[in-house]
């Protein structure tokens, strides 16, 4: 985890002044950093039976379907306005910087199927909080958000609405 956190590079001011942008991209391209990661996201949530593992655009999607694969799950991605081709649900919601929407498939999860949501940051939570309304939306039942970095000062876990979460790395 040392390692892990060592490799983590912050940028101050990106993508706009006054937000350290945690970058995880040298992470990403160490192979063993990179497998660690995969790990420690699944092994929380590894016996409650997971179908599938949701991953929220973009920088979700590289850590969502290695977990998925590793727990022997499916993937489902969760993503901008206008990019999955098939029927769609939205949601609204405001980041750190700024607001966005988010879509799924109708049909990406069936009713009652255990869906773990998975991303690379946690910080107002926004993100998170629309990616659940949009799987609960479609019948899924999410049994938990695993996350590698949560900024824990923007108290982004509160808005989680009762999601057993775990971060690996809480910056306060
Ligand atoms: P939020 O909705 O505020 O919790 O923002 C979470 C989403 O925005 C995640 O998908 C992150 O990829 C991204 N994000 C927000 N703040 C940061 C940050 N300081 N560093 C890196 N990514 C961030």
């Amino acid at each position: 985890m040392d390692k892990l956190i060592s490799l983590i590079r912050d940028i101050p001011d990106f993508p706009e002044p006054g937000v350290v942008f945690k970058d995880i991209t040298p992470v990403l391209a160490d192979r063993d950093a990179f497998s660690a990661l995969v790990d420690a996201l699944a092994a929380p949530f590894r016996d409650l039976g997971v179908d599938k593992v949701a991953g929220i655009e973009a920088r979700g999607f590289t850590l969502a379907t290695p977990v998925a694969e590793r727990l022997g799950a499916g993937f489902i991605p969760v993503r901008k306005p206008g990019k999955l081709p098939y029927e769609t649900v939205r949601e609204d919601y405001s980041l750190e910087y700024g607001t966005d929407s988010l879509e799924i498939h109708t049909d990406a999860a069936r009713s009652g199927e255990k869906v773990l949501l998975v991303d690379d940051v946690i910080a107002t939570g926004g993100t998170a909080a629309a990616a659940i309304r949009l799987l609960r939306k479609i019948g899924a039942e999410v049994v938990g958000f695993s996350v590698f970095i949560e900024l824990s000062f923007l108290d982004g876990a509160r808005k989680l609405d009762g999601v057993p979460f775990h971060a690996l790395v809480t910056y306060d």
